[in-house]
């Protein structure tokens, strides 16, 4: 998934749970993907889903609201990043099309090296060149947007639903 879907999927899956914070969850969904810093480098295909894609990462970055967030809402803003992160490890594992590393995410990497897919909904042949092919990488870019359409099109929507009913409330 892209960011946009990313924070999407995680934005619709919060809305079911009112005592998460909404920020917190979608900032832990957007953390993971931090290893695209590394993306020009000739071993990003080894370590993507694999270095920030465990539950040990999704821990260690979840920790620290523990310590700095508020008394009263420190618990709270753990709770989201952790299943924040939860949340794209889980749609990392259902939508890989880059079979380079193993199909899905490494999410106990480095206990193990085994990556976790219950399913996959893309097609990984797209993606059986070298990263630096423009053409397949340009259509694997392509399948990837539109399979995140119909979650940044529901959470944008929900979310500008949500916003006009607030501003209306306030008025
Ligand atoms: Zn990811």
């Amino acid at each position: 998934m892209t960011p946009a879907g990313h924070a999407s999927a995680a934005y619709l899956a919060g809305l079911s749970i009112p005592w998460l914070s909404m920020s917190a969850l979608v900032t832990g969904a957007l953390l993971p993907d931090i290893d695209y810093v590394f993306y020009s480098y000739p071993w990003f295909s080894g370590i993507h889903r694999v270095l920030t894609h465990n539950v040990f990462f999704i821990l260690a970055v979840s920790l620290p609201a523990l310590l700095f967030a508020g008394p009263r809402t420190k618990g709270r803003v753990f709770v989201s990043l952790l299943l924040g992160g939860m949340i794209h490890l889980l749609t990392d594992a259902c939508f890989d099309s880059n079979p380079r590393n193993g199909i899905g995410a490494a999410i106990l990497w480095p206990l193990s090296n085994a990556f976790f897919s219950p399913f996959n909904l893309l097609d990984p042949r797209i993606t059986s060149a070298w990263w630096p092919d423009i053409f397949p990488r340009s259509m694997d870019a392509l399948v990837r947007i539109a399979w995140d359409l119909p979650f940044v099109i529901a959470a944008g929507a929900i979310f500008i639903k949500r916003r006009k009913e607030a501003v209306t409330r306030s008025t």
